[in-house]
């Protein structure tokens, strides 16, 4: 009698040891990968995280560090991705939770293969937009010697990284723009939010609008580098942020950040932070408030020719000047050499890649020097005086 006791305990114990670790572990994989919405155990206390906007130039990577967890979100151009790895090492970060490419313009994804090859990753988010070049190929050959797996993040979906919370916010299907494809991510810990869109234009912005995701947040990050193609009107009321981080390089010849996007800012007394001005901005959250290194900008200078915000046009006035403008293309531009001037091989003009009169039809984007397009005949625009 007392053995079959014992026999009974005995197996009661294994199941319940067998029952309670599956338990567990599954409790584990649905708090990492939860639907947004789902109830889940809230993080009572939130750690502090870092938000470093290290300074890539003309380009864009965010290294995330919270309670021992690392994220990086873009890796620069293929030139910055040693400078990358060496601040990645400076601050002891040894395995990457998270690596995630907004999108696969070369400004976003270059210097991603040398942070493959050189850290440990867990996770690797991609966009959904595939790229017919050789940065891309780069890219997805370090991924398979690596081994890794990537996938495209559902929207709605919830990742930790120590005490904070990524929730999806984009891409919402496919687009034939690499930018709109950008993955776009809400960050929070404790009440603190960070929200990151990529490069996504006004399009994407209407979509993440649809998901009925709450988008408030503290610190945004400028889409597209504080691109006028970014930053729509209600996607920045949604948003409502109280600080902007835009990550663009000193007179860069997009024109970054355009004046638009700057005077939203400023109407909206939105403190800004520029990787141009600045160098790397590094934001520290400690659940209740977020402290920055440096002040906030008050230059308001655009880097659009003679742009500066500061001669400030109210919106109204504004939209009766603006012209029509041509569509931006600097998505795909930014897989070509350098672009210095458009040319117009039709009217034999040239422009600066900045100038708000480049032609549409003829247009022919060109890495060469002044002299060199003056030799072949072309003769500079009168607007933007290249
Ligand atoms: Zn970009
Ligand atoms: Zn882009």
């Amino acid at each position: 009698m007392k053995k079959f006791y014992k026999q009974l305990l005995g197996i009661f114990l294994v199941a319940a040891i067998l029952f309670g670790g599956i338990a567990a572990k599954s409790m584990m994989s649905s708090a990492s990968n939860a639907k947004a919405g789902e109830a889940k155990p809230k993080n009572t206390k939130a750690e502090k995280m870092e938000v470093h906007f290290i300074d890539v130039g003309q380009a864009d990577a965010t290294l995330i560090m919270c309670d021992g967890h690392a994220m990086l979100i873009d890796a620069g151009d293929y030139s910055k991705g040693t400078a990358i790895q060496n601040y990645l090492q400076k601050q002891k970060v040894k395995k990457l939770d998270y690596l995630i490419l907004t999108h696969p313009d070369s400004d976003h994804i270059g210097g991603a293969p040398v942070i493959i090859t050189k850290f440990e990753i867990d996770k690797v988010f991609i966009s959904n937009y595939e790229k017919d070049n050789k940065t891309y190929q780069k890219l997805i050959e370090a991924l398979d010697n690596k081994r890794l797996k990537y996938t495209t993040p559902e929207v709605g979906t919830q990742y930790s990284l120590g005490t904070a919370e990524i929730t999806i916010l984009a891409p919402n299907g496919t687009y034939n723009n690499p930018n709109d494809a950008s993955i776009a991510l809400m960050l929070q810990n404790g009440e603190n939010k960070f929200l990151f869109t990529g490069d996504a234009g006004e399009d994407a912005e209407q979509d993440i609008l649809k998901t009925d995701i709450d988008l408030s947040a503290d610190v945004y990050k400028a889409g597209h580098h504080g691109s006028r193609t970014s930053t729509s009107q209600k996607f920045f009321e949604a948003v409502s942020p109280s600080c902007a981080v835009i990550s663009c390089g000193e007179d860069n010849s997009y024109g970054h950040p355009h004046a638009e996007t700057l005077n939203t800012f400023r109407m909206n007394g939105v403190k800004v932070y520029r990787t141009d001005e600045d160098g790397t901005i590094i934001a520290t959250s400690d659940g209740k408030k977020i402290t920055f290194n440096v002040p906030a900008s008050e230059t308001w200078k655009s880097g659009e020719p003679n742009g500066n915000s500061s001669v400030w046009e109210a919106p109204s006035q504004k939209q009766e000047t603006e012209t029509p403008e041509p569509k931006e293309q600097d998505a795909d531009k930014a897989d070509t050499d350098e672009i210095t001037y458009v040319l117009n091989t039709k009217t034999k003009k040239f422009h600066k890649i900045s100038c708000d009169s480049l032609p549409n039809d003829n247009r022919k984007d060109s890495s060469e020097s002044r002299e060199n397009i003056i030799a072949q005949g072309y003769q500079p625009c009168k607007r933007c005086n290249p």
